[in-house]
């Protein structure tokens, strides 16, 4: 059989990013992906996405923002409500709705253009190796098993990371590939069609109730004029109360706010995320894991769309590097760690630890912080336009904390900034090679305690 130069296991926002990146330079990818050609893309989704890929994408390859049908709305704010909708906060964060499936249809066809081919109905099962080297893959099509061959597989086939779970322990260097269940949240979520115009214009909505056990929480999203995306996540380590269903939940939080007898679904469903910082290392002598294989999520708010787009864009870039010494092992493809250990990588371990914080706090504790304005309007702007934990801001909520008298609150506060600080400095200082990765990964176990 025919031979490719990159094999990309899946052809959702990661995959079919990694995919332009490598073909624009003239290498032959190939995109498997288990669901129909027309279908890729689509996916059950709360269907936000941040300025920040977008502005990446047209900058490198020239691709133009979502637009058209690709656009039921642009967002403008975010708002943080928490026990009610009358505790809240709202901040601009430019980004879009996005219509998954015609949105990454058109990345497809980027893909295509620049000459990948994308073969839909391709279930990867196994992987081909040649000793500890991954050379390719084994997938069903037409009721065959069939092989490809390449330098490198990017497993890019998002929450299962079927890749991922093939890699062999003794390649593993100590890293926990699995994502425990204190690590996800479950989400149900519905389009609905409103009689009348909503008054979300722009806006999405995340609410820290009191029936949801925090990281999860319940979201209200624009999806046009009259179209709202509405869901909820919820703690995979917690039991749902009283045997209900997460769509009984969803309802018993939702309904009191957008009532059921004013729209029509248009579409229902759901999935799992993961919510901590990527893996530790994300490459193996002819594989690298991207997206949310990877698990490319911002832990707090659960958006991985943006940052599985930046991480294909990442892992691409380090495998033409690797093309061009034509050596496909681990510390030839590394560049990757060290790139996506930044960004996203930093970032979401920091926001992982001030998941933590806002966990302890619960939706009460969040409420008096918003009732007494100890996070500012401008303070969520600042979050939000640098996607960053920054520790200008985390120092302006302690300043104004020490006025105050919930004394545990600024004691938990004060650990939870010198943590950040710190988880920051570690993810920048990510090794340049494996051979210092031990050190670091202890440290890392140290400091954001999780596996
Ligand atoms: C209900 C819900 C709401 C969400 N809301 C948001 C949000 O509002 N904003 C946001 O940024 N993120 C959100 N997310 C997360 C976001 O959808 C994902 O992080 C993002 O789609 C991950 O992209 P990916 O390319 O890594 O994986 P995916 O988009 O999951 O794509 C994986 C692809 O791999 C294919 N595949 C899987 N297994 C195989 C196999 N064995 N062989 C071949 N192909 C395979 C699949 O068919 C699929 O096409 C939400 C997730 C859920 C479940």
């Amino acid at each position: 059989m025919d031979r490719a130069d990159a094999i990309v296991v899946g052809g959702g926002p990661s995959g079919v990013i990694s995919a332009i990146t490598i073909a624009d330079a003239g290498y032959r990818v190939v995109i498997l992906d288990k669901k129909s050609r027309e279908k890729i893309g689509n996916k059950s989704c709360g269907d936000a996405l941040d300025h920040i890929a977008p502005d990446l994408l047209k900058e490198k390859f020239g691709i133009e923002y979502p637009s058209g049908s690709e656009l039921p709305s642009p967002i403008e704010y975010i708002t943080f409500a928490s026990q009610s909708l009358q505790n809240k906060m709202t901040a601009n964060a430019p980004g879009y709705i996005v219509h998954r499936l015609n949105y990454g249809q058109r990345l497809l066809k980027v893909a295509e253009s620049k000459g990948t081919e994308i073969i839909g109905g391709a279930k990867v099962r196994d992987l081909i190796w040649e000793g500890d080297q991954i050379v390719g893959v084994k997938f069903h099509k037409d009721g065959e098993l069939q092989e490809l061959k390449s330098n490198v597989v990017i497993d890019a086939s998002g929450y299962v990371g079927t890749v991922r779970k093939l890699i062999r322990g003794e390649l593993k260097q100590g890293v926990d590939y699995s994502v425990s269940n204190d690590n996800t949240v479950a989400t149900y979520r519905e389009i609905v069609r409103l009689d009348q115009e909503h008054s979300y214009k722009n806006e999405i909505l995340l609410l820290y109730h009191d029936s949801i056990p925090i990281p999860g929480y319940a979201w209200i999203f624009t999806d046009g004029s009259k179209q709202l995306n509405i869901g909820v996540t919820w703690p995979k380590n917690i039991p749902y109360p009283d045997n209900k269903s997460l769509k009984q939940i969803y309802h018993e939080v939702l309904d009191p706010l957008v009532d059921p007898k004013t729209y029509e679904v248009l579409d229902s469903g759901g999935g799992q995320i993961p919510i901590r910082p990527p893996f530790d290392s994300l490459v193996f002598n002819g594989a690298l894991l991207v997206g949310e294989a990877g698990c490319m999520v911002d832990p707090t708010t659960a958006e991985g769309h943006g940052p599985s787009l930046i991480s294909g864009y990442l892992a691409g870039k380090a495998v033409l590097d690797a093309m061009k010494k034509q050596s496909f092992r681990k510390a030839d493809l590394w560049s990757y760690n060290k790139e996506v250990m930044k960004y996203p990588g930093s970032t979401h371990a920091m926001s992982y630890q001030a998941l933590q914080f806002i966990k302890w706090l619960g939706p009460s504790g969040f409420s008096f912080l918003f009732r007494r304005k100890i996070i500012s309007e401008e303070e969520l702007i600042e979050i939000f336009q640098t996607r960053d934990f920054t520790l200008t801001f985390w120092n302006k909520i302690l300043k104004v904390l020490k006025t105050l008298p919930r004394v545990s609150i600024l004691l938990n506060l004060r650990k939870t900034i010198a943590l950040i600080e710190e988880t920051d400095k570690h993810y920048r200082e990510y090794p340049d090679s494996p051979d210092n990765f031990i050190g670091w990964l202890n440290k890392r176990k140290r400091l954001v305690p999780f596996d």
